[in-house]
């Protein structure tokens, strides 16, 4: 059911785009939005999404906004290379509930690697600082 469903405009990265939600935004066009996780499996895990589709995951997706979506994401994963200089990025997307997807508008994650430091929960740790994250912001957003 969380893999073949109708599209719940309560998500929250639904309320993220209409603005009803707060999030640490790195870089906006008119096809996708970037901002980081709040709840960071690491420093300056950033993801990004569609505007304007209704799609749950890459199953729903047209390929007219799949393409912008992926340039995008080559985008952000070169900004946070330079900006945060890690040493290997995590590029994942997860589909329906049994894959580990916990919330229901497409999105892609970037996912810095650091040699010696743990791989944080997915989408169970703890909230991130926000100093930290708006200082993390700043980095990437300067390398873009
Ligand atoms: P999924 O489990 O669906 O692949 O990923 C959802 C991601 O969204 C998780 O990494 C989780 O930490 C993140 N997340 C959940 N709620 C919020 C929120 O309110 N704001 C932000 N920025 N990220 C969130």
């Amino acid at each position: 059911m969380s893999l073949n469903g109708t599209y719940d405009d309560d998500n929250i990265f639904a309320k993220i785009l209409r603005g009803d939600m707060p999030c640490v935004k790195l870089y906006e066009d008119e096809h996708t939005l970037a901002f980081l996780d709040v709840f960071p499996q690491s420093k300056g895990h950033t993801l990004v999404i569609p505007k304007n589709v209704q799609a749950r995951n890459l199953l729903d997706i047209d390929e007219s906004a799949l393409a912008p979506l992926m340039h995008t994401v080559q985008r952000l994963t070169r900004a946070v290379n330079t900006a945060l200089m890690p040493d290997g990025i995590v590029v994942t997307q997860f589909n329906g509930a049994p894959a580990g997807q916990t919330v229901f508008h497409l999105h892609v994650h970037i996912i810095p690697r650091y040699e010696g430091e743990t791989l944080g929960a997915h989408a169970g740790g703890g909230m991130a600082d926000m100093d930290e994250l708006n200082a993390l912001a700043a980095k990437i957003k300067a390398a873009l």
